[in-house]
């Protein structure tokens, strides 16, 4: 139930409960998980919170009514979960979801969509759930929950209540090296190696934009070989482009120690180049994942980055 949250996510919590206790909850929301273990079940616990009939949010109080009950067992009819069919969310699974629901609207309960790794929508299925936050109906809640809200369409976020979830473990004391293993789950010997040459690469390939093609083999492929290396590699990227704006935007950095380079990185780009880069590396991302040319990919990022600059 909700409460057990109250420590890890106090500020969450407390914007989800007064907003339920005011009836003045979203119609739409964007769960940022921030790789947060407990997330599913934090959401869980707001869907049960919205549709037990008391809105309670304490296990003695609830928990045991046949919403909430229903809820645990996954046969309510007022909550659906869509998960990606493979690589993609697809339109044809929204339609259904809009159809169920059109069939439900008969009774007068809350209904309740969540949309795992959203950030999965396809152009289609993204376009079909933009009409359906453009025209909010009355007692529908859509909850979309995503580890990259840089990879969910502007056009999207913008209409969405962000709730972006504290990390559990405070990553107080905690080295760099340790920070990016526990994000990335998986134990990679030569990590720190990894990370050396994907902050190098990027330190250059910000000094010498398009030229950097000229160097991939010293830079990059001499120390980053196989698929799941460069998988680990491009996402350590995107941790130092988004330490970046932090700086810029005078947050604390939640990677890396600040360096000479983070501060002219940030101060060479507006917040929206850095925008654009973040979301190139995203892109990238998804094509490594079907198995693209890794050395094409490389290429293709280093002009793309190098063109955000010049362009
Ligand atoms: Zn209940």
């Amino acid at each position: 139930m909700l409460d057990e949250y109250v420590e890890d996510q106090k500020i969450i919590y407390n914007i989800l409960i007064n907003a339920v206790k005011k009836n003045k909850y979203s119609h739409a929301y964007i769960f940022e998980k921030n790789n947060y273990e407990n997330a599913d079940k934090l959401i869980l616990a707001f869907v049960k919170y919205l549709l037990c009939p008391k809105n309670y949010s304490n296990n003695e109080l609830c928990g045991k009514c046949t919403q909430c009950d229903k809820i645990d067992r996954n046969i309510c009819l007022d909550l659906e979960i869509i998960n990606p069919d493979g690589l993609w969310i697809k339109k044809e699974q929204l339609e259904k979801l809009q159809l169920d629901f059109s069939k439900k609207s008969l009774e007068n309960n809350k209904k309740i969509y969540i949309i795992n790794e959203a950030e999965k929508l396809n152009v289609q299925a993204a376009n079909s759930i933009l009409k359906f936050l453009e025209e909010p109906e009355e007692n529908i809640v859509a909850i979309l929950v995503t580890n990259n809200l840089y990879q969910i369409l502007d056009t999207i976020v913008s209409r969405c209540q962000i709730i972006s979830l504290n990390r559990k473990n405070s990553y107080d004391n905690m080295s760099t090296l340790d920070k990016i293993l526990s994000i990335i789950n998986s134990n990679t010997e030569n990590l720190e190696l990894l990370i050396e040459t994907s902050i190098k690469f990027v330190n250059y390939l910000e000094k010498n934009r398009t030229d950097t093609i000229l160097m991939t083999n010293k830079l990059w492929h001499n120390n980053i070989k196989d698929r799941n290396d460069y998988l680990i590699s491009y996402n350590i990227l995107l941790f130092y482009y988004k330490d970046i704006i932090n700086y810029k935007l005078n947050r604390n950095l939640e990677i890396f120690e600040l360096t000479n380079e983070i501060k002219n990185i940030s101060d060479n780009n507006t917040f929206n180049q850095l925008i654009k880069k973040i979301n190139i590396i995203n892109e990238l991302i998804d094509h490594i994942k079907v198995n693209a040319n890794q050395n094409l990919l490389l290429d293709k990022l280093i002009i793309e980055i190098g063109d955000v600059m010049n362009g």
